[in-house]
């Protein structure tokens, strides 16, 4: 069975048809969900849709679309969900040069904010990274945050051999089926298996043909089908390697 690391399960989208939802994925294989918050009021979403439910695992922080609303009350707040025990990430957080939704120095600030929390609390710092590895390693590398994931990673071998180095796991999404992303395929061939995690980030990014649709857990598994035969090996042992890593990241069972 396979984790989804990185879902955004709160979102009104999947409310209409959740039973559904968690049944196509079961079916395809994929049981056990990180629910990853973007600011204050989706991360209190996340933990209360984890709360009760054994294989749902919240994360808290605020991504760097909204890191220019990120004052003194939402550090306070995401610091305070952080610290709780069942919470297993602090993000996301990162740099996104590619949309820039917020001014860089913000992104700076909060990002460099994460990181400092992540380190002090040693738990997995969830990265989103567009457009920003230079800076986005660099802060890492100042911080002294050695725990974490790049998220629906973009890079190729040399981006993910940085981010190994700063002792980080590297995440594959439907991205990487996109035909035109062999840098990327490169990219999933070369990381160790301890250290790769597979994700939809739903609702967003669905694979290779479901692209324009609701993305949704079970669709991991075209992912996870496409990672598999660009390593030459089977999808049980993907599944078992994956799920190992995940769970030694985010430090579950
Ligand atoms: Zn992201
Ligand atoms: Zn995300």
């Amino acid at each position: 069975m396979f984790v989804d690391t990185h879902a955004h399960l709160f979102y009104p989208d999947f409310a209409p048809d959740w039973d559904e939802m968690l049944g196509r994925a079961r079916a395809d294989g994929v049981d056990r969900f990180v629910v990853v918050g973007t600011d204050a009021s989706t991360s209190r979403a996340a933990i209360e849709l984890c709360s009760g439910r054994e294989r749902f695992h919240p994360t808290a922080g605020v991504h760097p679309h909204e890191a220019a609303s990120f004052d003194e009350a939402a550090r306070a707040d995401i610091e305070a969900m952080c610290r709780l025990p069942g919470v297993v990430g602090v993000g996301e957080s990162g740099l996104d040069w590619f949309k820039e939704f917020s001014p860089r120095a913000a992104q700076l600030e909060a990002f460099r904010w994460h990181c400092d929390l992540s380190r002090k609390l040693d738990k997995a710092l969830v990265v989103h990274c567009r457009d920003a590895f230079e800076e986005c390693f660099a802060t890492i590398e100042a911080s002294g945050a050695r725990r974490g994931v790049f998220h629906c990673f973009t890079g190729g071998v040399d981006e993910a051999r940085r981010a190994l180095e700063l002792g980080f796991h590297v995440s594959f999404s439907g991205v990487a089926t996109y035909p035109k992303n062999e840098a990327l395929r490169a990219a999933a061939r070369f990381v160790p298996a301890d250290r790769l995690l597979l994700e939809t980030d739903c609702p967003y990014l669905p694979p290779q043909g479901a692209r324009g649709r609701r993305n949704e857990p079970s669709l991991l598994r075209r992912t996870a089908e496409c990672v598999a035969k660009e390593r030459g090996v089977a999808l049980e042992e993907l599944a078992r390697t994956s799920t190992s890593a995940a769970c030694a990241l985010f430090g579950l069972e």
